[in-house]
């Protein structure tokens, strides 16, 4: 689990970023059920009844073979952007992930698929690496951009 050693947080679709993604808007969704869509600003599951966009998200800051965007969930309306932390969301804690660890160029050091309850376990193995720079964390079925993990 987390411990005083932990060099990395989750971190979510900042608020820029939030912004700039409804502003382009997408396809709308309603949560009909609970916990439904995952918003990747807020790291929460819908709750019933909350409206959402489905946009897409290049989650790279830098070119790299492995650049590509994912349809990612974000409420329609504004919510309060994650704070980062090295909390394990629930949102991320209840799927499977595939967690994919980068260096500074870009290049993919590590990846595997684990149960989302696992995934600090496998952050903090990743992160021992002094190569890896940031790991994305996407769902392992739909492909979905999850949170990224930077080191802090
Ligand atoms: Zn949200």
């Amino acid at each position: 689990m987390t411990t005083a050693t932990t060099t990395w947080a989750i971190h979510g679709l900042d608020a820029t970023d939030a912004e700039r993604l409804r502003a382009a808007g997408g396809e709308r969704h309603v949560a009909a059920s609970s916990p439904g869509y995952p918003c990747r600003v807020c790291l929460r599951d819908a709750e019933v009844g909350d409206e959402l966009l489905l946009v897409s998200h290049d989650p790279f800051t830098v070119d790299s073979p492995y650049r590509s965007a994912s349809p990612v969930f974000v409420h329609a309306r504004p919510c309060p952007p994650h704070e980062p932390s090295y909390e394990i969301p629930e949102q991320l804690a209840r799927r499977q992930l595939s967690v994919r660890a980068f260096d500074a160029a870009a290049a993919m050091t590590a990846a595997a698929v684990v149960d989302g309850r696992d995934l600090a376990a496998t952050l903090q193995r990743f992160f021992l690496d002094p190569s890896t720079d940031r790991v994305h964390v996407h769902n392992a079925s739909r492909g979905c951009w999850a949170a990224t993990a930077r080191r802090s």
